[in-house]
């Protein structure tokens, strides 16, 4: 019995240190989840901004399009000058580019709040810009870091891995899996040691019948409480 239970000891050493493991890369995996998610949201910032910019690029263009059709406008209407015949003709000619010249300082005026909010979304697109590029390094970096981590935190796994394959095999099938069900039910700890009379896996008195059981140690014992396996300290 004591060979056995030497064995679950030492299978529960290597079933802790492999959950230790996990979780440490569990929480590597989150640190770098956290990395690209930051990364995306900036991305989707200067996607956004990209857009806006030349949406109102477009619009500038269309707009400069109206500037020279009303600057043509203009011309044509100016020279129809010379050749009026009447004051009537020549006040509405008149009338006619005032109105074209108005309408182009319209336009100007649209241009230029046009170009405004160029230079201003350009400028909220450079720096977006520059966060993303620094936080693409950043990124970049730990997660070189995280990869040497986990390579190395791989090989610790696959060696202990094995040494806890090869422990199970030595263990009856029923005690194992007995073994793993409390070990997953229990928090990691399936096989509890007793001191002075109490389990210390739930802080429990054993009645005493149990405890001289276990002390004669012919048996493999289970707390009546957590159901964890029993061990005493001989030492
Ligand atoms: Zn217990």
């Amino acid at each position: 019995m004591h060979e056995k239970m030497n064995l679950l000891r030492e299978l529960q050493e290597v079933d802790q240190e492999l959950a230790e493991l996990a979780t440490v890369r569990a929480k590597y995996a989150g640190e770098l989840k956290g990395l690209s998610d930051e990364q995306d949201r900036v991305q989707g910032m200067v996607d956004e901004l990209t857009a806006q910019l030349e949406q109102l690029q477009k619009e500038d263009a269309q707009l400069q399009q109206e500037l020279l059709a009303e600057k043509d406008q203009i011309t044509m209407v100016e020279g129809r000058l010379p050749e009026i015949q009447t004051q009537k003709e020549y006040v509405a000619v008149l009338k006619e580019i005032d109105m074209a010249k108005k309408a182009s300082l319209d336009t100007l005026a649209k241009i230029s709040e046009k170009e405004g909010q160029l230079t201003e979304l350009g400028d909220d697109l450079d720096e977006k810009q520059t966060e993303l590029a620094a936080i693409a390094e950043n990124s970049a970096a730990r997660q070189a870091e995280v990869d040497q981590i986990l390579a190395e935190s791989d090989a610790t796994c696959v060696a202990r891995q094995a040494t806890r394959d090869s422990l199970a095999k030595e263990l009856p099938n029923t005690l194992l899996s007995k073994y793993q069900r409390i070990f997953s039910r229990r928090g990691g700890l399936a096989v509890a040691c007793v001191v002075d009379g109490a389990c210390l896996g739930c802080n429990m008195q054993l009645p005493p019948q149990q405890y001289n059981r276990l002390h004669r140690g012919n048996e493999l014992q289970s707390c009546p409480h957590c159901n964890r396996l029993l061990y005493m300290n001989r030492a």
